[in-house]
């Protein structure tokens, strides 16, 4: 069994984004009650520290920040029509940043295995100097650069499975050979990237890997490019640590995104995920909440994961033979990436 980490605290309840908004309180609350069920005894739980400034600065700019902190002392502000801050949006933003800073810490720090920062408001559509899509702060580009730049790694895996591409997290890193960001997500849908050519600039190219999915596909779908495209690469990329913007409203049952996602899919990629941290880096990963927005799928999906990241992955999950559908993705990324990573044309 390997020892998990759960960053988890009510105080991620405080940002309220307005009635009816589907990014709510409440997503916190059914983790809380989740975690409670929870019967693994090597689980830890902890409370999240704050990020600091300097550490937030590591990925946004002083203007924007300022305007963020602005936003404490009005009852509303409204970053963009689905994106609104109340007075308590950025302590508890900047309590989010922290939450999986404060995972990442006790995983590098041998603390935990790996760990899971149950935090919101999410992150990876957070751009430097602009908040969207319910993003303030990019609570997973900003533990990246921390890493890099505070604790001197040179190699982070970003894997995000959220419905929705983030553009936050792809725009830091773009021009990045340190940092590989890769993405599975609905296209065309919000916020509109993530095609297979957006595969980085400058130093980065390369490091930029997309997986746009027409609405429909589901675990199997996902598993293809899992097999053939994204391991492949994390394989030569080889990471020194594994982050996931982990959404789950790549569900079936969310009421935003249209994949067909279920926990046995969650459950098969946290899998792939595990085996490639165990080649390259003793199993360090840390997943961090994205979005979600069906209560019940993301207790279920969430569950599914931490207790999957108390398993040892004892041998290669066996090969897909169903999902078809996705390989003229999986072929056409290839094609954009063959200069800069090797495929064999057996997988
Ligand atoms: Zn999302």
């Amino acid at each position: 069994m390997r020892k998990t980490l759960l960053v988890i605290d009510r105080r991620y309840m405080d940002h309220f984004a307005g009635q009816v908004h589907p990014e709510r309180p409440a997503r916190i609350g059914t983790m809380i009650e989740m975690s409670t069920e929870l019967k693994r005894s090597d689980l830890k739980i902890c409370a999240p520290r704050e990020a600091t400034l300097e550490e937030l600065a590591l990925c946004h700019s002083d203007g924007y920040l300022l305007t963020i902190e602005r936003s404490a002392t009005r009852e509303r502000t409204d970053f963009d029509p689905d994106t609104h801050a109340c007075a308590r949006t950025w302590s508890t933003s900047r309590l989010a940043a922290g939450g999986v800073l404060t995972a990442v810490e006790a995983v590098l720090d041998g603390e935990a295995n790996n760990a899971f920062a149950m935090v919101r408001p999410p992150g990876h559509h957070a751009l430097p100097g602009r908040a969207m899509g319910f993003c303030f702060l990019n609570n997973v580009a900003i533990a990246a650069n921390w890493l890099i730049k505070v604790r001197g790694k040179h190699r982070i895996l970003i894997l995000d499975w959220d419905v929705h591409h983030g553009n936050g997290t792809q725009e830091i890193f773009y021009d990045s050979p340190n940092v590989l960001y890769m993405s599975i997500h609905q296209y065309p849908f919000y916020p509109g990237t993530g095609w297979l050519d957006e595969i980085g600039t400058g130093s980065g190219v390369g490091f930029t890997v997309n997986a746009p999915m027409p609405a429909s596909f589901g675990d199997a779908e996902y598993l293809q490019v899992f097999d053939r495209l994204f391991l492949p690469v994390a394989r030569q990329f080889k990471p020194e640590f594994v982050l996931i913007s982990a959404g789950f409203d790549a569900h079936f049952r969310d009421p935003l995104g249209g994949m067909r996602l279920t926990e046995k899919g969650f459950l098969a990629m946290t899998r792939r995920l595990q085996l490639v941290a165990d080649e390259c880096c003793n199993g360090k990963i840390v997943a961090a909440l994205e979005g979600g927005y069906d209560l019940r799928a993301l207790a279920n999906s969430s569950r599914t994961v931490i207790e999957e990241l108390g398993r040892e992955p004892s041998a290669e999950p066996g090969a897909v033979d169903e999902g078809e559908r996705a390989l003229p993705i999986v072929e056409r990324a290839r094609y954009f990436l063959r200069d800069h990573w090797q495929f064999d044309q057996d997988d």
